[in-house]
């Protein structure tokens, strides 16, 4: 199954968390964390992904993942692959052909900056997902914070998972102070679809990528409310995860 040269079965890909209630929509799901990413969001947790530090997680394999979707294929249905960025790896494409095989549906999460790595999946029945959820970091003009200088890319991949019947989709924002305030939020719903669910994460400082983002005071539970309650007057399935 793996033939292109770039990949191998028994070399570390990432991280796997066997069994989630949290990460796929309505479904028991494992979880796959791959490594790399090509932005650098600053209050990222995933810094030892992102790096390719494999010192503080137990790193698996490609024939280890397989291996284990085959042997949980009869008590979970889903099958999340995060990173990291996924669209960047090599082990995408196959991942998702041999977890369809396997019969489990298969959730990508991407920060949206492949619009074509997501086009090429959807036209390609054995690597389509079933659902896409999409990180939407911030409004447009602070996406340079991130690493991002191509934010056209960004609106593209909106346009993209727009398309996707409502089941299909989702749109996620963690509430970072400095990049996502009342003002951002206008900004960010005029760029998704009405029908949307825009699913919010405070911000937990402790394990940033950069270390000046451990010490911002996260949003009080009531500047919290206020956010969503703005947000749900553009997009009513705004919602605190
Ligand atoms: S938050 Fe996501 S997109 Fe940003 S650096 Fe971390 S893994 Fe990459």
């Amino acid at each position: 199954m793996l033939n292109n040269n770039e990949i191998k079965g028994t070399a570390p890909i990432g991280a796997l968390v066997k069994t989630s209630l949290v990460d796929f929509p309505k479904k028991v799901s494992s979880a796959l964390f791959l490594y790399g990413c090509n932005l650098r969001c600053p209050y990222c947790y995933n810094k030892d992904l992102v790096t390719g530090s494999f010192e503080d997680f137990e790193a698996v394999s490609f024939d280890d993942v397989i291996a284990h979707l085959q042997k949980r294929k009869n008590v979970i249905s889903g099958f999340v692959i995060s990173g990291g960025e996924p669209c960047i790896s090599p082990y995408l494409k196959p991942l998702i052909a041999q977890a369809h095989g396997l019969g489990y549906a298969v959730k990508l999460d991407t920060n949206g900056t492949f619009p074509e790595k997501i086009e090429e999946l959807l036209k390609d029945k054995a690597c389509c997902p079933d659902f896409i959820a999409m990180d939407v970091k911030t409004s447009l003009d602070k996406y340079q914070l991130l690493g991002c200088k191509d934010t056209e890319k960004i609106e593209r991949s909106i346009k993209i998972i727009s398309e996707l019947p409502t089941e299909k989709r989702e749109f996620r924002t963690v509430l970072v102070p400095p990049l996502v305030d009342m003002d951002n939020i206008t900004k960010i719903a005029a760029l998704l679809p009405k029908d949307a669910s825009w699913q919010f994460a405070n911000f937990k400082p402790g394990n940033c990528l950069e270390d000046s983002y451990n010490k911002i005071i996260p949003y009080t539970q009531s500047q919290i409310e206020e956010l969503i309650n703005s947000a749900k007057t553009i997009i009513k399935g705004a919602n605190l995860r």
